[in-house]
């Protein structure tokens, strides 16, 4: 959250007066608080998971929360194309409507916050991955259910379900309460049935295609809700190394 610099669009300006106006108790209720919550949240748990795992120092990324149209380091975006990291600019781009309108309306996923919150942990993992360089893996082998774009999308769910390990024991920035208070059993559900529903099998199938695992690049639902659940009972970056591990 924050100040995106010069780039912001107007509709991600006009997002700013209600960002500022969020406080925590409408986390649980407003699309747009949840969103900075968790990027909160996300900064809290990195700021300490990865100096003392990986020696360091977390550097926040930008979040531009946009509707319609958005300029990008990496181009011109619509929401069309779902909430996505820019590594050239380092910003995770949400459009809030995705989540009812796509990720519930058209895959299935769940309504619940949690399952927002793990989208956008997930694209939060691509802003590590560029931390780490591992982000490139995924232009140089863009395709297939074991390809390097398929390794660092799960990855990037590993590194969700970790956020999730460490979210409600890690203290907020001035040390006080977690900001997230829990998560439930059900939440975790509701985060696998959203891992799964955006796993490339069930999209092509949803969309009456044939399962084509060549053309993959997200990797199945099993595969999704698989590494999630390693990073979210692991807690640990070492656990998340997809490139090492049979997929
Ligand atoms: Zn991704």
């Amino acid at each position: 959250s924050g100040d995106t610099g010069g780039r912001q669009s107007e509709s991600a300006q006009r997002f700013q007066t209600h960002i500022d106006q969020c406080d925590l108790r409408q986390a649980n209720t407003d699309t747009v608080c949840r969103i900075v919550a968790t990027t909160e949240s996300l900064e809290d748990v990195w700021g300490t998971q990865l100096p003392d795992q990986v020696g360091m120092r977390w550097v926040q990324p930008h979040t531009t929360i946009f509707t319609g149209d958005v300029d990008t380091a990496c181009g011109a975006a619509s929401s069309d194309v779902g909430p996505f990291y820019c590594p050239a600019d380092q910003d995770v781009y949400i459009d809030p409507a995705f989540f009812d309108e796509v990720l519930v309306g058209r895959l299935g996923g769940s309504p619940a916050g949690a399952a927002q919150m793990y989208v956008v942990a997930h694209e939060f993992g691509h802003h590590l991955q560029t931390m780490l360089g591992d982000i490139r893996r995924s232009q140089q082998d863009p395709q297939g259910a074991s390809s390097g774009a398929v390794r660092v999308e799960l990855q990037a769910d590993c590194y969700a379900g970790l956020w999730a390990h460490y979210a409600t024991s890690t203290p907020g920035p001035d040390g006080g309460e977690p900001l997230l208070e829990s998560l439930t059993p059900r939440d975790v559900d509701a985060i696998i049935q959203t891992a799964e529903a955006i796993g490339d099998d069930h999209i092509q199938r949803s969309g009456g295609a044939r399962v084509d695992p060549d053309s993959w690049t997200h990797g199945s639902s099993e595969m999704r809700r698989q590494w999630f659940l390693t990073g979210y009972d692991q807690g640990s970056v070492e656990a998340c190394d997809t490139f090492g591990a049979r997929v």
